[in-house]
């Protein structure tokens, strides 16, 4: 432990890589910039949706564009309020619904966003879609995939960078990334660590808190998903996640945070 903090913080220090989460405030390690995981997102985002088919639900679909547009407004208007504008450069968001039976949902670095046809049974309303759009996005804001990314390229690509690795085989780096932000159904796709998903479930609810849609729906709704996933829901929302009990007590003790930017709206 002590040795590993040692190179965290000695990386830090040489590569200028350290990022700091929102609200939280945990410091991570991100070796790949921003604009570097937007332009490979966006690609593998356009890619998607060539090879997936949009809902041709026109009701559901405006509720997902409007959910996600709310909330991003409530980020912009966070950011804004604390000084993190910049974090926000380069984004160009984007709210899709996809016919799919998949329990998913996922947003990738500069804010496209995806929710299946498959959860809106589970999310059951446009609050409960509220908490796993402000999930999802609240992991693109904290920069999971980032994080994520960087793992990936010093664990299995002998620490090359992104560049280097989608300039020598574009294909490869396409799918890792896919895989950072657990889409699609090849193996190996990644999932988030505890911390993250706990961070996200914090930072989601103030989002929807902001965005005007009361964050107590959370609790009822990861316990839907809890008893809905049954082994067979995507890496996003599997085992990795806070064991069911730890995420209903975690998401009471954020709560009363989310609580007063609800009010205040
Ligand atoms: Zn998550």
């Amino acid at each position: 432990m002590y040795r590993r903090s040692i190179a965290f913080v000695v990386a830090c220090l040489m590569m200028v890589a350290c990022t700091t989460v929102p609200i939280t405030g945990r410091r991570q390690l991100n070796l790949v910039s921003d604009a570097q995981m937007q332009a490979l997102s966006y690609d593998a985002y356009d890619q998607f949706l060539k090879e997936n088919k949009l809902s041709r639900d026109a009701q559901a679909t405006a509720m997902v564009k409007r959910v996600g547009k709310r909330i991003q407004n409530a980020v912009e208007r966070y950011m804004a309020a604390n000084g993190l504008q910049d974090e926000l450069a380069g984004f160009d968001w984007e709210f899709n619904l996809v016919e799919d039976d998949q329990v998913n949902a996922f947003a990738m670095a500069g804010g496209k966003t995806v929710a299946y046809t498959g959860i809106l049974p589970v999310a059951q309303n446009e609050t409960g879609l509220a908490v796993v759009m402000g999930h999802e996005i609240a992991h693109a804001i904290a920069k999971h995939g980032n994080e994520r990314m960087s793992q990936q390229l010093a664990q299995q690509f002998g620490g090359q960078t992104l560049s280097a690795l989608a300039g020598a085989q574009p294909s490869v780096a396409q799918n890792l990334i896919m895989s950072v932000y657990g889409v699609g159904s090849q193996l190996g796709l990644l999932k988030y660590g505890r911390t993250q998903e706990t961070e996200a479930d914090r930072l989601g609810l103030i989002f929807m808190a902001m965005a005007g849609y009361n964050p107590e729906a959370a609790v009822d709704f990861w316990q839907r998903m809890e008893q809905q996933s049954g082994g067979q829901a995507p890496p996003e929302f599997l085992s990795t996640h806070p064991s069911a009990g730890t995420r209903q007590s975690d998401l009471r003790k954020f709560l009363p945070e989310a609580m007063k930017y609800y009010k205040a709206n």
